[in-house]
């Protein structure tokens, strides 16, 4: 039997980890065990249970309750606490995803152990170390044994860093969660009507990256551009934790008085109002990525972008965070025709990631 060991912490990463586990739950219960760990970093209801609860993740084994802090209070102590579950549990591989401060302690944790790393969404950049995410993704890469690749830009990336062993362009475990719960959250989903919203007619908004969230400047901007477009069309803001409290904390509340501000959704919910939005105007990586599954255009308010293709197609436009791009943007989005090739592969990246790590990553 194959013990892997994933680790999760966060929102995107309940997502991605949902589309794997579910293949080795139907495809190899036999011959692979797998177990959760869950570092806590997210740890709202809304934030965390509501994704084991509806996209069917299994139990945690472990949590570790671990959240807040500095980074570097926050990845040291997960780094600890995720080495003593590893002395424990001795796993055959440890199952990382993306770019969080859970990724890289999860990574580390196991290489200083010896015991290979797979990491799912490797290679990304967006050639900017101010972003903490950045940090994490290289340091994680650097250290894993099988880079799983969501993009040919991906792979190019880590060649170009001197990593080649080990990596393989699967797709984006993202794009098969989008085509597995398309239309379950068709018809599971009352989100249009229970926030009055109607099909094609409404802007759909995130926020929550800290170079947007942590600047004063950037965040008023989205906050104004926000509240011009809800002048004349209704537009609704899940509101991360922590952006909510920063925009209390910043009196930004009073002026978006028109803009729908509620608490972050389930994702059924959510993945219900992207593909009824007229834009999605966000700075979240799986949200831009979600616009363009669901053909949705989108405005991101950042001044790079990881996922460049959905840039390259016409789908995506980056406006930074000024008031003035995101309304100008928002309010004439673009509506390419076609998508030309498939770049985020064919929807079996998940099935692609069990195989290789069954196969012991021979590759
Ligand atoms: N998401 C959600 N509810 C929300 C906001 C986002 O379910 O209120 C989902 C979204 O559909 C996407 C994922 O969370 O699948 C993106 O996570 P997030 O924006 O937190 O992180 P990022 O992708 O930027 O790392």
């Amino acid at each position: 039997m194959l013990k892997i060991l994933t680790i999760v912490g966060a929102r995107p990463q309940f997502i991605k980890a949902a589309a794997v586990s579910r293949v080795i739950r139907n495809d190899h219960a036999g011959t692979i065990e797998e177990f959760l760990v869950h570092t806590g970093q997210h740890y709202d209801t809304n934030m965390s249970q509501v994704f084991f609860d509806e996209l069917d993740i299994p139990h945690p084994k472990f949590n570790l309750e671990i959240s807040g802090g500095t980074h570097g209070v926050m990845t040291g102590r997960m780094l600890e606490a995720i080495e003593n579950v590893l002395l424990s549990e001795k796993p055959d591989w440890v199952l990382i995803y993306g770019d969080t401060n859970s990724t890289l302690a999860g990574a580390l944790a196991a290489a200083k152990l010896h015991i290979p790393v797979a990491h799912v969404e490797a290679g990304l950049r967006s050639f900017n170390m101010r972003m903490p995410e950045e940090i994490n993704r290289i340091l994680a890469d650097r250290v894993s044994n099988l880079l799983f690749c969501p993009t040919e830009v991906a792979v190019e990336n880590l060649a170009r860093e001197g990593v080649t062993k080990g990596v393989s362009l699967v797709g984006d475990v993202m794009y098969d969660v989008s085509l597995y719960y398309r239309d379950v959250a068709r018809s599971r989903s009352d989100a249009l009507d229970r926030f009055n919203l109607k099909e094609g007619e409404y802007v759909l908004a995130t926020c929550h990256r800290a170079e947007n969230t942590d600047d004063p400047t950037r965040l008023r901007e989205i906050g104004l551009a926000l509240a011009d477009l809800a002048a004349n069309q209704a537009v609704i803001l899940p509101v991360h934790p922590r952006t909510a409290k920063i925009m209390a904390d910043q009196g930004l509340i009073a002026a978006m008085r028109n803009v729908k501000l509620v608490d972050p959704l389930p994702f059924l919910d959510m993945i219900r109002l992207e593909q009824s939005a007229r834009v999605i105007v966000t700075d979240s990586g799986g949200v831009q990525k979600e616009a363009f599954f669901y053909d949705v255009p989108c405005v991101t308010m950042r001044d790079e972008t990881e996922w460049v293709e959905t840039v390259e197609l016409g789908w995506n436009v980056l406006t930074g965070a000024s008031r003035e791009r995101i309304l100008s943007a928002a309010s004439s989005p673009a509506r390419p025709v076609g998508k030309g090739h498939h770049p985020y592969g064919h929807g079996d990246a998940s099935a692609m990631i069990v195989r290789q790590l069954l196969a012991g990553g021979l590759c």
